[in-house]
């Protein structure tokens, strides 16, 4: 918690990916509900390479509010990679990362503020009660990820919770140590530890736009946090190795067996293409998991930076407007 309890500061970080027509029904959303959650407010968009006129829009919101500030990125970097940017550069002594289509209710947020200030958790996120705006598919793929998740992986992420969350500073502080260039924000999230507590809510459709992932992106994004959270998919191989040898071992004795009493037996044409076919198949996946973690430590190699930033709205800001009047302590 911050030791300035009287003036401290939320951050939003909302990333915007061609989103012209959600930012100001997200800024009207965020003043009818959380126009005094705290005694600073920072609505930090971070537009994300947009191509649709969402950059004006932006630049009307901070021109009218200086609550607003934002960061343009010089292209398309995603959506993890956006948040990760504007946790590094948001300044509140709370940071909340939220989508700008209200899928994210924004009255959760003095929920969240509570559970920080008043019940002394580092970190509050948001859970999904119901999914019952996700299709069937999406909703058991999204379980069968969480278990196959924790189990696999020695950190643990609560099940149905997104980016909707609420991090103290000492949580943002420790994000920011980690370097790496895969940012399963999820699980980063969970890493630093602390404490931590979920709150329900349910999550309505999107308001407006289109949703930016489809089937094969939320795959690769699932296939991502395992492989960054886990080592397991590379170890499994040993002892799927160990146990085939050791089968392979007792089938050689049982045919040398055979061939010692009965002699050389020339069918078998089935058995051996069928053992051929499963083995260059368990093979080939081998190398595919290699493959995967390799790939990842070739991009990590390089140490490329995460993202670039083109414009920042806040370089020569101004202080944050207070939302109430600051309290005068006469102490004559
Ligand atoms: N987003 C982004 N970069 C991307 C894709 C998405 O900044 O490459 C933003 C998008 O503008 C939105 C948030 O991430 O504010 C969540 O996206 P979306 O609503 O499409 O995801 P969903 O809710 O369908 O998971
Ligand atoms: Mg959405």
């Amino acid at each position: 918690m911050t030791a300035d309890k009287d003036g401290w500061t939320l951050s939003l970080v909302i990333p915007v990916m061609n989103e012209v027509e959600a930012v100001e029904p997200f800024l009207s959303a965020i003043d009818a509900t959380l126009r005094d959650v705290a005694p600073r407010l920072e609505i930090l968009f971070i537009d994300d390479g947009s191509t649709d006129g969402t950059a004006e829009a932006l630049t009307a919101a901070s021109e009218r509010d200086q609550r607003v500030r934002w960061l343009r990125l010089t292209r398309n970097f995603g959506k993890e990679a956006a948040m990760s940017a504007g946790i590094d550069h948001a300044i509140g002594d709370a940071v909340v990362p939220m989508d700008v289509d209200l899928q994210d209710p924004p009255e959760l947020i003095h929920e969240f503020v509570h559970k920080w200030r008043n019940e002394g958790y580092d970190m509050v996120y948001g859970v999904r009660g119901s999914r019952h705006e996700d299709t069937r598919r999406k909703r058991t793929s999204a379980g069968l990820f969480y278990s196959f998740f924790n189990r696999l992986s020695t950190t643990t992420i609560p099940s149905n919770a997104g980016d909707y969350r609420l991090i103290d500073r000492r949580i943002v502080e420790a994000l920011r140590q980690l370097p790496e260039r895969s940012r399963f924000m999820k699980g980063l999230f969970s890493w630093p530890g602390y404490r931590s507590v979920g709150v329900y809510y349910d999550r309505p459709a999107r308001q407006v736009g289109n949703s930016k992932f489809n089937f094969w992106k939320l795959w690769n994004f699932a296939l991502d946090g395992l492989v960054s959270f886990s080592t397991w998919p590379l170890r499994v191989w040993s002892y799927i190795g160990g146990v085939v040898a050791l089968l392979s071992f007792f089938y050689i004795v049982i045919l040398l067996t055979k061939v010692m009493i009965f002699g050389s037996q020339v069918p078998g044409y089935a058995s051996l293409m069928t053992a051929i076919l499963f083995f260059g198949g368990m093979q080939l996946i081998s190398v595919g998991v290699l493959g995967e973690y390799i790939s990842r430590l070739f991009i990590e190699a390089k140490q490329r930076p995460l993202y670039l930033i083109e414009h920042d709205s806040g370089a020569d800001r101004k202080p944050l407007p207070q939302a109430r009047p600051a309290v005068k302590v006469d102490i004559s």
